[in-house]
């Protein structure tokens, strides 16, 4: 009797990038999205007969650095070719792509799953233009056409047949995100459509080696609906297979409303699509000066931050994780550990007061740069334990952001230093096993737990200005006594 056990889940991703440029791959109109229907459509945009499209060589330099940000090799010798087909938001009746010289290949996305992590190996990016779209919803009989689309770039990222559950397509397209928001190269908004998947999708026994029927879920527009979907087809897939049935090449779509795929289409064999060489756009070349001068400008990236944060501060993976997850954060990161070597207690600083500050309204990098210093001063003063962390963060940290001032200043005009004096503290000791008699007797019997408790009254009594472990010196003194 064989059960979903039995089976190994294969998933191949296909991830469309729209590319942040003004404009568009082949001419010069505004990719902007949102604009009026139809509105950024010249005749190159169009097609016309007798136009001549000229490459964006700012597309060009976005798929190379995500390529290497992959670590991809570079294609030096590129063209650009035309795929055939009949669409009708496609309206030069071509798109025009790579075909077979894609600018990136092979390369791997590295993704953090609960058994640790694994590299997703890439087939190839290539770069193309997108179509137009076509409106099905604004009409019960019609569909409207909106061209402002057609001839928007795209980089096309082809991952090899190597995922195994929905969980790592989840994990691996959240990196994607990641990675084209962090070079800047695409804005990752999947509701506009910036970002959208195609999810292939087969199982076969586990053990086994060759690829299953695979069918092919198009045009997912959120990580979310990308998960569902693949958890949904494979459920399907092995529904078929238990009962007996054949699987078809399909391709399907998603439907949100109900949790389900649908099928579009049975896939013939391979699509004819007549590919030839582009005769309006020359051959582009690459000289391996121009790449390596593109992979100087590539920012550090989160994967390789994490590493050297685990192995220079001595953070947990959990915060390497956090810390790397957007780089105005990583910035500000970096610039504190410059003027600290406190790292721990920064990092416990930054995804605490600090994130829960930039959260409130009129937050903002601009008013944490200016208090940095002070910022720095006030993690030491907690550090060396003249100020405790709740006071710090709850009493101090919200001030000397509003006006930047030494923290050490406001904390004496407000009395808000821990108290290391033990005339003081013996006071406030003095005071707390007064108030509580009982307790003091059955700590006596040997309830010796009930310091915890002692503790905690001194430093409430003395609004946390008590040192907690003068406090807990002075406080087993006089119960021994
Ligand atoms: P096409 O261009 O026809 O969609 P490709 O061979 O380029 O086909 O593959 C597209 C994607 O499908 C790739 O990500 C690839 O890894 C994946 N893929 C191909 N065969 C299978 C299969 N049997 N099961 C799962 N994924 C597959
Ligand atoms: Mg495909």
């Amino acid at each position: 009797m064989t059960n979903s056990s039995t089976y190994e889940a294969v998933i191949g991703l296909e991830i469309h990038a729209q590319l942040a440029t003004q404009s568009k791959l082949f001419c010069g109109d505004a990719t902007l999205f949102g604009a009026a229907p139809n509105t950024h459509i010249s005749p190159i945009t169009l097609g016309h007969p007798g136009t001549l499209p000229k490459t964006n060589q700012k597309a060009i330099e976005y798929a190379i650095l995500m390529g290497l940000a992959c670590g991809c090799s570079i294609e030096k010798n590129n063209y650009f070719a035309r795929k055939n087909y009949f669409y009708p938001d496609l309206p030069k009746g071509y798109q025009i792509s790579q075909h077979t010289t894609p600018i990136c290949i092979g390369g791997a996305v590295a993704i953090k799953t609960t058994d640790g992590e694994k590299n997703i190996q890439l087939n190839r990016i290539h770069l193309e233009e997108d179509a137009g779209k076509s409106i099905h919803d604004l009409s019960e009989t019609d569909t409207y056409i909106d061209l402002n689309r057609a001839g928007t770039p795209l980089i096309e990222l082809v991952t090899e047949p190597c995922l195994h559950s929905a969980e790592e397509a989840f994990l691996f397209v959240t990196e994607i995100r990641k990675l084209v928001r962090w070079l800047g190269v695409c804005d990752g908004n999947m509701e506009e459509g910036s970002l959208r998947c195609d999810a292939n999708i087969s199982i076969r026994l586990k053990g086994e080696k060759h690829l299953g029927t695979r069918v092919e879920v198009k045009n997912l527009n959120s990580i979310r609906n990308i998960k569902k979907a693949i958890e949904f087809e494979i459920e399907r897939l092995i529904q078929i297979t238990e009962t007996g049935g054949t699987i078809l090449q399909q391709t399907r779509s998603f439907d949100a409303s109900n949790d389900a795929t649908f099928s579009i289409r049975d896939k013939e064999d391979a699509n004819d699509y007549r590919y030839f060489p582009d005769p309006d756009l020359a051959p582009f070349h690459l000289t391996q000066e121009s790449i390596e001068a593109l992979r100087a400008t590539l920012p550090a990236l989160p994967n390789a931050l994490q590493k050297q944060w685990k192995h220079t501060f001595n953070l947990s993976d959990y915060d390497v994780v956090q810390l790397s997850e957007n780089k105005e954060e990583v910035a500000f990161f970096i610039r504190m550990t410059q003027l600290s070597k406190r790292y721990k207690a920064i990092a416990n600083w930054m995804l605490g007061p600090i994130r829960a500050y930039l959260n409130e309204p009129n937050a903002g990098y601009e008013k944490l740069y200016l208090a940095l210093p002070y910022l720095v001063e006030l993690i030491e003063l907690v550090e060396t334990n003249q100020l405790n962390f709740s006071v710090a963060s709850n009493k101090i940290f919200k001030e000397i952001i509003t006006l930047p001032q030494s923290p050490l200043a406001f904390a004496t005009a407000h009395h808000l230093l821990q108290s290391s004096s033990s005339d003081e503290i013996e006071n406030w000791v003095h005071q707390v096993l007064e108030k509580h008699p009982e307790k003091v007797m059955e700590y006596k019997k040997g309830k010796k737990g009930l310091i915890g408790l002692f503790v905690g009254e001194v430093k409430k009594i003395s609004q946390g200005k008590a040192d907690p472990k003068l406090s807990t010196e002075l406080l087993e003194q006089k119960l021994a006594e």
